[in-house]
């Protein structure tokens, strides 16, 4: 399958001279550095900053590359993977000429980051169960359609979409880019396309350490991709995208990931838990299934539960007015204690709502 990046990445980026940092300049890590205008008494509270991060991350990436089983090359890091998005879209889409395809119900920031570029953004929207409508999507695509953006799974229904389908995808169209969004992959395993990237160049593979990791307050996200595509994302982006305490704290992180697996499995087991218990409740009507740390759950009484647990400082997320979401809240998985808590209250708006 080929894929030329050369036409596909916009004319005047693959062509672009990228801001050459003083630390692009000079490598070493040893030396008295006078080339970069930084504080060299250190910083105001002693906290180790007054040097410029590594713009290329690369310590990071050496240690990264052998836990995703990639090249460094086939890795981006961004702050958040909303960067990321927001680069891609950059990158691929030429603003009032081309476009992007979304399969709603799906996260925001893909027609966020469309609308900000003036990328006309093209619909497809999931089928009842939220999986890929494919003939929906071939009637869809337009010879502009740059890119095409798939969540699994999917937020905010929480399910894997279906593999087979992903696939006909990526094959009918080498010369789009196929964005896989895995920020929830660890919740299901083996499923993630990391491990056949390799042959479908095509294919961007975004995740972050926002949700299994439990690091959403660093703002890390991760793009894996051919190296010609992540070489373009690498030149456009702020040089220091990742501070230097954020690239501290995930190289230690790094060193954790049976601790984000041990976590991975309570919220499974809490996510049981509470589905379990949610079924038995007067409110719910249904709870689509999950591959994620989240529930859609549809309730009789979306807007009135919504905000009566706001009222009781439960807070869940209304998605009622969301296509194919009619109904429906979406609700995190917590603790055990704070799902108990969500239940009880539940139970107390059931019994000052009871049946008409
Ligand atoms: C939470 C989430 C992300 C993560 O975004 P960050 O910017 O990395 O925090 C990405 N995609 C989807 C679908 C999400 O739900």
């Amino acid at each position: 399958m080929k894929t030329d990046f050369s036409t596909l990445v916009r004319p005047h980026l693959w062509n672009l001279t990228p801001y050459s940092s003083a630390r692009d300049e000079y490598k070493g890590t040893e030396g008295v550095f006078l080339d970069a205008n930084e504080n060299p008494f250190g910083s105001v509270t002693g906290e180790y900053v007054n040097r410029y991060p590594d713009p290329h991350q690369t310590e990071i990436k050496r240690k990264l590359s052998q836990i995703k089983g990639v090249r460094e090359e086939q890795i981006f890091l961004g702050n958040g993977s909303d960067e990321a998005i927001d680069l891609l879209i950059k990158a691929i889409c030429t603003p009032l000429e081309q476009s992007i395809l979304i399969l709603p119900p799906t996260y925001g920031m893909y027609k966020v980051c469309a609308d900000i570029q003036q990328v006309t953004v093209l619909s497809a929207p999931l089928t009842v169960d939220f999986d890929i409508d494919l003939p929906r999507v071939e009637e869809t695509i337009e010879p502009s359609t740059q890119m095409i953006w798939i969540c699994s799974p999917n937020n905010p229904s929480g399910n894997l979409v279906d593999r087979e389908k992903i696939r006909t995808i990526v094959e009918k169209y080498p010369q789009k880019i196929v964005v896989i969004d895995e920020a929830y992959i660890d919740f299901a395993p083996d499923a993630s396309w990391l491990p056949v990237l390799d042959q479908y160049p095509n294919v961007v593979i975004l995740q972050t350490f926002s949700k299994a990791w439990g690091m959403a307050g660093l703002r890390l996200g991760m793009a894996f991709a051919h190296p010609e595509l992540i070489a373009i994302l690498n030149k456009i982006k702020y040089p220091y995208n990742l501070n230097i305490l954020t690239q501290k704290a995930l190289l230690q992180a790094l060193d954790h990931e049976d601790q984000k697996n041990q976590m991975v499995q309570d919220l499974i087991q809490e996510r049981q838990i509470l589905a379990e218990a949610l079924q038995n409740q007067a409110e719910v009507l249904h709870i689509f299934p999950s591959d994620s740390n989240q529930l859609l759950v549809r309730v009789k009484n979306p807007s009135d539960l919504f905000h009566y647990l706001i009222g009781q400082k439960v807070i869940t997320r209304d998605r009622s007015n969301v296509l194919l979401c009619e109904g429906c809240l979406r609700i995190s998985i917590g603790t055990r204690e704070e799902n108990q808590h969500l239940l009880s209250e539940m139970n107390r708006f059931s019994a000052l709502h009871p049946e008409t």
